[in-house]
């Protein structure tokens, strides 16, 4: 009841969409308090809210990091931006933060949950942006990412580019080679290019709660792989990180006195990397 998918354009390929098992877009959604969302990723949501008691702060501290650090590649001069793990759409979108500052730059979604690019490619429509789009594909994927026509008609590989990976590299397993694609994704990269990371830890985390959450995402579409800053730091490999490095997501360029219980509710790590 909450869709009506008959107002969705009929030039699109039909997609599927399982609304009785929870999906992490949605269920980030619902933390950042949005209405896309089914009773079964409100469940999802609710469980790991009960069981980490400030998840929907770590969610909103995720995202305001995500507009800081979409401005901050605006203010260095980059003109286009990879941002993969889109998610729904909600306040403060990628292209809305940088075109806001520089209306040239373009920017390339991808994501590969169908319920995603719906909405994405519906704000699209209205928006009417043509150096926006949105396409679906899997970060599992890096190398059919960099072949896809969407993606080489938009994005001129000879000019620096940002790529964003805001909260999605946690979907991916050590078994699914993160590091492997990663190398991939960056190979394509010139100077000059950024790198936008965030993933979740709980290096902060105590173990019960950490294995409560683990079981809750383990049932929902995508299992979550929380990492140690090691190992984020990792990700960053060959790119220099810019102040203040690879740290919670409120103290990376804060806009804002941070309150501790904000810093306590965070347990991501957050950074930008510079290709020199
Ligand atoms: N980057 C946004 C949204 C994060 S939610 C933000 O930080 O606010 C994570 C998103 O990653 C979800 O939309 C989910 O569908 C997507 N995702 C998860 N695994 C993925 C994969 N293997 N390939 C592409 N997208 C994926």
């Amino acid at each position: 009841s909450e869709w009506d998918f008959t107002s969705i354009s009929s030039d699109r390929a039909p997609v599927s969409i399982d609304t009785t098992v929870a999906h992490p877009a949605r269920m980030y959604d619902y933390y950042l308090g949005g209405k896309d969302n089914f009773a079964a990723d409100r469940a999802a949501a609710e469980a790991a809210m009960a069981a980490a008691p400030g998840m929907e702060l770590t969610a909103r501290a995720n995202r305001a990091f995500l507009g800081r650090a979409v401005r901050f590649l605006a203010e260095s001069g980059i003109k286009q931006i990879i941002d993969i793990g889109t998610g729904i759409p909600t306040a403060g979108n990628t292209h809305q933060v940088a075109q806001e500052i520089d209306p040239e730059i373009r920017v390339v979604y991808i994501d590969n949950d169908p319920m995603v690019l719906i909405h994405a490619r519906a704000l699209m429509e209205t928006q009417s942006q043509g150096s926006t789009t949105v396409i679906q594909a899997d970060l599992r994927e890096p190398e059919a990412i960099l072949a896809h026509p969407q993606v080489t008609s938009l994005i001129d590989f000879s000019r620096p580019v940002a790529l964003n990976l805001v909260a999605i590299l946690h979907f991916i397993k050590d078994e699914e080679n993160p590091g492997e694609i990663m190398k991939t994704l960056k190979a394509a990269l010139p100077k000059g290019s950024h790198l936008v990371i965030s993933h979740c830890t709980l290096d902060f985390t105590a173990p019960e709660i950490g294995a409560a959450l683990r079981e809750i995402y383990n049932k929902a579409t995508a299992p979550l792989i929380p990492r140690t800053h090691a190992e984020v730091l990792e990700f960053f490999d060959g790119f220099e990180l810019v102040e203040p490095g690879l740290v919670l997501p409120p103290l990376w360029h804060p806009d804002h006195i941070v309150t501790q219980q904000e810093a306590e509710n965070s347990h991501f790590y957050a950074g930008v990397g510079v290709l020199r």
